[in-house]
């Protein structure tokens, strides 16, 4: 975007970087940075000003925040893509279209947040940030990862207590397939740090911020590719490094066949049959992970995002979970945003038909079926209509399952 910078002025501005009164705890590497495309969105502008508080527009402190970022971004070998580059109206459909069309390594909404006058006047008011992931993203954890890595700079923002980390769903981050963050880094309620935010030293403390957030995302997502193999977008699947995560409690010979059909096509199988934290059926072998993640999110958050930690941990991109309830139909749900939770329900559904059992499909947003990294669903199958202690009908059920993970690979 902005192409004036001389050498002279990159090393001027390199020095502001270094000296930046943020910790920058280890030395950091910003080579990763280099030719990403990452697309700022600054918040509202134009006769939409956002929110108004102590004579300051937020449409104001969102552009010079992402005009900040800009010039560091690019020093540093980034490219970058602005929805606006100032004080003028942009619709949230030409924000979410560009954003497809350019398909950037990442995606930033850049806001500040506000609330009523009550909120603001509670005794136990204490400002704190908000880091939106997007909910609807499709491909492997590139957006929870993005999520943790705006949430742990964000710790780090003068005058601001706490961050929550939360999966959004606003237009501008609903892309299946580009990670995409909204950030609301406080409130601004408080006059003082509202007149503060518009001078140039807090506005270079809040880039550097997002700076670093960023830096530590493509980072991390370049850690992750020299190891694991987890990061591979669900697109990459296939049958040969597909792992399938079968989670079925109730029934051990279920598993058991399950996973030695699987085994016999090389589709690597986990299975999952103890019990720990409330019945939430929690591996011990994965718990570990848990908890260092678990200070990372809200009491309420932790429960959505298990299966999505436990699939990394196990780097399975499908997830079927089987129940078996007396007082429920036969049903296969997948989470009602997840078009590739659909797909393999369609296979399991009529795979399932040509073995004579009817299960209907029911999108659900409960929390098992929330994985942002794998592919979920859910079979119930009534045990009065299906005699699961017969060994001929197990099996023949997993060779639907079977061939439903396989249909479903295939064709992916
Ligand atoms: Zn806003």
């Amino acid at each position: 975007m902005f192409k004036f910078f001389t050498a002279a002025a990159a090393a001027l501005t390199l020095a502001v970087l270094f000296s930046s009164n943020i910790s920058w705890a280890a030395p950091h590497k910003y080579s990763n940075l280099k030719n990403k495309l990452i697309m700022l969105d600054s918040g509202h502008g134009g006769e939409d000003s956002g929110a108004v508080r102590h004579e300051v527009k937020e449409s104001h402190l969102n552009l010079a925040a992402a005009l900040e970022l800009l010039k560091y971004l690019e020093l540093l070998g980034a490219k970058v893509i602005m929805t606006r580059d100032s004080d003028r109206a942009v619709s949230l459909n030409e924000r979410f279209d560009a954003l497809e069309t350019h398909k950037p390594d990442l995606f930033i909404s850049l806001h500040h947040n506000d609330a009523s006058d009550n909120f603001y006047k509670a005794d136990n008011f204490k400002n704190y940030t908000e880091v939106y992931f997007s909910s609807l993203y499709d491909g492997g954890l590139e957006n929870i990862t993005s999520g943790l890595c705006f949430y742990e700079a964000f710790k780090e923002l003068y005058k601001v207590n706490s961050v929550k980390l939360k999966p959004g769903y606003f237009k501008v981050i609903r892309s299946k397939t580009t990670p995409s963050i909204l950030m609301e880094p406080f409130f601004m309620g408080e006059e003082g740090l509202v007149k503060l935010a518009t001078s140039p030293a807090y506005i270079r403390h809040e880039a550097l911020t997002y700076l670093k957030a960023i830096n530590s995302y493509f980072n991390r997502l370049s850690e992750t590719a020299a190891g694991e193999p987890s990061f591979t977008p669900l697109a990459g699947l296939n049958a040969e490094t597909a792992a399938v995560f079968l989670n079925a409690n109730a029934c051990e010979t279920f598993l058991q066949t399950a996973a030695s059909l699987l085994n016999a096509a090389d589709i690597k199988t986990v299975i999952n049959s103890d019990n720990f934290m409330d019945g939430r059926n929690i591996s011990r072998h994965y718990i570990s992970k848990l908890l260092t993640i678990k200070n990372h999110f809200e009491t309420d958050m932790l429960a959505s995002y298990i299966e999505a930690i436990r699939s990394n941990a196990v780097s399975a991109k499908i997830h079927i979970s089987i129940t078996f309830n007396p007082e429920a139909p036969c049903t296969v749900s997948a989470y009602y945003r997840s078009d590739n939770g659909k797909k393999l329900s369609a296979a399991l559904i009529n795979n399932f038909k040509q073995i004579g059992i009817d299960i209907e499909f029911q999108p659900a947003s409960f929390y098992v079926l929330s994985s942002t990294s794998a592919v979920t669903t859910v079979i119930n199958l009534n045990p009065r209509r299906v005699n699961i202690n017969d060994k001929h009908i197990v099996f023949t059920i997993n060779s639907a399952v079977y061939n439903a993970v396989k249909t479903y690979l295939i064709n992916k």
